[in-house]
């Protein structure tokens, strides 16, 4: 089964997002927890919550996305400490919808320096991650622009070493941000993913952000391009969805897209994977 879909306005509710993913086919989605700048969240409506668990036991796992705002290893504390509750707070609302996925940008670690960057994620996930959750965090693979932390497998790795909570914590991987960061998934899938397996560990792969690229591989832009519309090309993310791995895995586009532009591409694919 391929569970597809695509960022939706959460502003409705659950049960409005369910309906919007419906109308373009797709089986699962992403959502912003909080307004992607930051800011409070809206209140969880448990009728709608409940509306949506009931009517929805076909889709997959859900992939909600922390505000691009959030940075764990800002310099600043003030902007640390404002993560820290952000995450911990979109963690409590996350238990309404148990059992899904929150993925978020381990962030820029301005001009300290990777390593420094990569023990104040830590130390965050271990601030917020309880043993009692049923949502897994997932660290989201970065492209590597400016001072982004998660520019490579290796980073990733040494910053799951440190969580304690490992059990909470998962990977969500961008095609778009590998294929910047210099991961060459057209030319070289299978020594990608061997690379994956090796550093981070396959049972750690929990999402997919199946995005095309608009800069050649290693470029570490971060500028997604519609599917079969960049570097990477549609042969090469179809071979990659179809990969044994990634089976049962939910699929988020991040493509710049309207919803026309949306259900032609979950069309697309779905005509392009076979079971
Ligand atoms: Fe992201
Ligand atoms: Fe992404
Ligand atoms: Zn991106």
């Amino acid at each position: 089964m391929l569970y597809i879909g695509c960022h939706l306005s959460a502003s409705k509710g659950f049960a409005a997002m369910e309906s919007q993913a419906r109308e373009i086919n797709a089986n699962t989605f992403a959502f912003f927890t909080r307004n992607p700048r930051g800011g409070t969240a809206k209140e969880i409506n448990p009728s709608d919550v409940r509306k949506f668990l009931n009517s929805s036991s076909d889709f997959g796992k859900l992939v909600a996305h922390a505000p691009y705002t959030l940075n764990p290893c800002a310099a600043d504390p003030k902007i640390r400490n404002f993560s820290i509750a952000a995450m911990a707070d979109d963690l409590k609302r996350m238990e309404f919808t148990p059992n899904n996925y929150y993925n978020f940008h381990p962030g820029s670690h301005v001009k300290q320096g990777a390593e420094i960057g990569i023990e104040l994620i830590a130390r965050q996930l271990n601030e917020v991650l309880r043993p009692e959750q049923s949502t897994i965090v997932l660290l989201e693979t970065m492209a590597g622009k400016g001072s982004e932390v998660g520019r490579d497998f290796g980073e990733i790795r040494k910053i799951i070493d440190r969580v304690k909570l490992k059990n909470k914590v998962g990977v969500c991987l961008d095609t778009c941000h590998i294929w910047d960061g210099g991961y060459d998934i057209v030319n070289n899938p299978d020594g990608v993913m061997e690379e994956f397996d090796k550093i981070i560990g396959l049972d750690r792969l929990k999402a997919i952000h199946l995005n095309d690229s608009l800069n050649p591989c290693g470029s570490h832009k971060d500028r997604h391009a519609r599917i079969g519309e960049g570097h990477i090309g549609a042969e090469a993310l179809i071979k990659f969805i179809n990969r044994p791995e990634l089976k049962g895995l939910p699929v988020i586009l991040e493509t710049p897209n309207d919803m026309d532009g949306y259900a032609r591409e979950i069309k697309f694919l779905r005509q392009n994977y076979s079971e």
